[in-house]
Formats: C-alpha cells, sequence, structure tokens
C-alpha cells in the first residue's frame, strides 16, 4: 500500500470500485470513464508504478494478471475480441501511477489505436 496511491485505496477498500474480478494477487474492476462497452482495469495487489518498473522480481505478477485476462474478458462478456493496453509514463498519458491493463472490448475498436 502506497499512501496517496488511488489503486492501492481502491485495493484496500477506501475507495469504492466495482469488481470484475478479485483473488489475492490482483484486482480487476470497470474503468470509471469507460473508452468501449467493456473496460476494466487490471492491477496488481503490490505497488509497482508502471512497466518500467517490471523486472525479475515483479515480472511473475504480470504473467499472473495475463494468465487471468482471458476469463476475467470473456466473464465480461466480451466475446469477438479486446486489447489490452498498459500506459507507461507521462507521453503515454499515464494518469494513475499503479501499474495496470486496460481491458477494452465489448465493439469494433479504432484500427488507429495500437
Ligand atoms: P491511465 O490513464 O492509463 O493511467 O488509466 C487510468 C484509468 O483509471 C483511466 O482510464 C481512468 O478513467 C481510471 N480511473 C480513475 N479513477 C478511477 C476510479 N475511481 N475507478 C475506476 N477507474 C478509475
Amino acid at each position: 500500500m502506497v499512501e496517496n496511491c488511488l489503486f492501492c485505496k481502491i485495493i484496500n477498500g477506501d475507495i469504492p470500485s466495482k469488481k470484475a474480478y478479485e483473488d489475492e494477487k490482483i484486482l480487476a474492476f470497470y474503468d470509471i470513464a469507460p473508452q468501449a462497452p467493456v473496460h476494466i482495469l487490471v492491477i496488481p495487489k503490490t505497488h509497482i508504478a508502471c512497466v518500467d518498473e517490471v523486472n525479475g522480481e515483479t515480472s511473475a505478477i504480470v504473467a499472473y494478471i495475463f494468465e487471468k485476462i482471458p476469463a476475467i474478458a470473456k466473464e465480461a462478456g466480451i466475446t469477438n475480441g479486446y486489447r489490452v493496453i498498459s500506459n507507461c509514463g507521462a507521453d503515454a498519458c499515464q494518469s494513475v501511477p499503479h501499474l495496470h491493463f486496460h481491458i477494452l472490448g465489448g465493439a469494433q475498436l479504432s484500427d488507429k489505436m495500437a
């Protein structure tokens, strides 16, 4: 738990969220400002700032998140594909410095967005 971290507060229950999945290692919850019909954020419960901090000590939780993403997407009703995005740093417009993976789906997405 990192003080003043929005997503640590959501993990802690200090800020409410609409949960899509939770276990002892990760939390998935619906984005408050959805950019697709289904927009879920998946976060590790341990604080990692962004992809820059993925290393030999932290990569296992990233692998774990990716193992869980297909079932989280399916359970949320996504049936025809989805996009996974992780913004890292200022130029990527990362607004919450706690590693998160956006799952976007539920409609045809733009082919302009990476
Ligand atoms: P990013 O811009 O990649 O850092 O993504 C942060 C995301 O967190 C944005 O899509 C926000 O809409 C979302 N967000 C911010 N506050 C909340 C909240 N309280 N509950 C759910 N999603 C949030």
